[in-house]
């Protein structure tokens, strides 16, 4: 059974119409278009829940090619569930550190197949360059940043470069940067819209979505690990803590920091503290 929590109109239609433009992606003088776009379909699905905001980012022609980038974590089968409702053969970019959890890359297959997603591109940073820039697997001592630059954001933004958009999982709840995340985002930096179904779910919600759809949950969740990154960068949380708590625990960075400017990748002290 599919439970969106807040839908307010029924699912409906069952044609596969994702959008497969191939226009180029915008230049950053169409940004003010691009932002009033993002205005108003905030605006048009405002009562909406996740299943039309999802229908309406992946079979609209105008929002062009749309990807969903998700790191199969502790909440990451709800969304791909959704996703797989809508459509099966929306890509799905996974990004491995080779520092994930080997849980992790045991959970990522069965649930592509369980799924049924038919599109799960898996991005690694090459070997040559890790052997370059970090040969002995320490950058994440020295510069964690530069780790989750070299490890994660780049092989995303070179992924993206085929896209005009991305879903993520993001949700307003999880830090005080997202309290007003909205459904679509424009990333000024590449003009690509950010999709984000999930923004309004809280914690209950997932847990009875997964509940009412019997998702399987990541392996580690019941370990004690409420949210999964790299092995080495996540730790288990005790009973009262923030279910982030256990990444990047004692350091001061709580987010991979997967963002963009002027088209390449910035990490958060270029960005003057403001995080993605
Ligand atoms: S989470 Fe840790 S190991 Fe993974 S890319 Fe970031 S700094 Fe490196």
């Amino acid at each position: 059974m599919l439970h969106d929590p807040h839908a307010l109109h029924p699912a409906g239609g069952g044609d596969d119409a994702r959008g497969a433009s191939d226009s180029a992606r915008p230049r950053r003088a169409d940004l003010h278009a691009l932002r009033a776009r993002a205005t108003a379909l905030n605006a048009r699905y405002r009562h909406h829940g996740a299943t039309d905001v999802l229908r309406g980012a992946l079979r609209d022609p105008e929002a062009g090619r749309i990807a969903m980038v998700s790191s199969f974590g502790a909440e990451s089968v709800a969304l791909l569930h959704l996703v797989a409702m809508v459509d099966r053969t929306t890509p799905v970019l996974f990004i491995d550190t080779r520092l994930l959890f080997a849980e992790t890359l045991v959970y990522q297959a069965e649930m592509a197949e369980r799924l049924g997603l038919r599109d799960v591109r898996i991005l690694r940073t090459d070997e040559d360059t890790l052997k370059k820039r970090d040969p002995y697997g320490a950058l994440r001592f020295s510069d964690p940043d530069g780790c989750c630059a070299l490890r994660k954001t780049v092989p995303l933004e070179n992924a993206l470069n085929g896209f005009d958009g991305w879903i993520t999982g993001r949700k307003r709840y999880q830090s005080g940067t997202r309290a007003s995340l909205d459904f679509f985002e424009i990333e000024e930096a590449t003009g690509r819209i950010k999709v984000n179904p999930m923004a309004h779910w809280a914690p209950e919600d997932i847990r009875v979505y997964m509940d009412e759809n019997r998702l399987p949950r990541h392996p580690l969740v019941a370990q004690g690990y409420p949210s999964i990154g790299c092995a080495p960068c996540t730790s288990k949380v005790v009973p009262g803590e923030d279910a982030r708590a256990g990444r990047w625990r004692g350091q001061d960075k709580d987010e991979c920091g997967i963002h963009f400017v002027d088209g390449q990748v910035a990490r958060p002290q270029e960005r003057k503290g403001e995080r993605a």
